[in-house]
C-alpha cells in the first residue's frame, strides 16, 4: 500500500507524515475534513493514509 498516494484520485497526497519533513508539518494538520470526505474513501483505506489537498477542496466545494 502506497502511503503517499491519495486513496480517492491516486495522486500524490503530499502528506507530511510520509515525507522527510518534521512531524506534524503535513498540510492536513490545520485543515478541516468534513464527513463527505470520509464517505469518498474506500472503507479498506480509511484512516490508513491521507487524501490529497485537491480532493479535499473538490469535496468541500460540492457542499
Ligand atoms: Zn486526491
Amino acid at each position: 500500500m502506497m502511503k503517499d498516494v491519495c486513496p480517492i484520485c491516486r495522486g500524490a497526497n503530499q502528506c507530511g507524515n510520509g515525507l522527510p519533513k518534521e512531524a506534524g508539518s503535513c498540510w492536513c494538520t490545520d485543515k478541516v475534513f468534513p464527513d463527505e470526505v470520509f464517505r469518498e474513501i474506500p472503507e479498506e483505506e480509511l484512516y490508513k493514509h491521507c487524501i490529497c489537498e485537491s480532493c479535499l477542496e473538490r469535496i468541500k466545494k460540492k457542499k
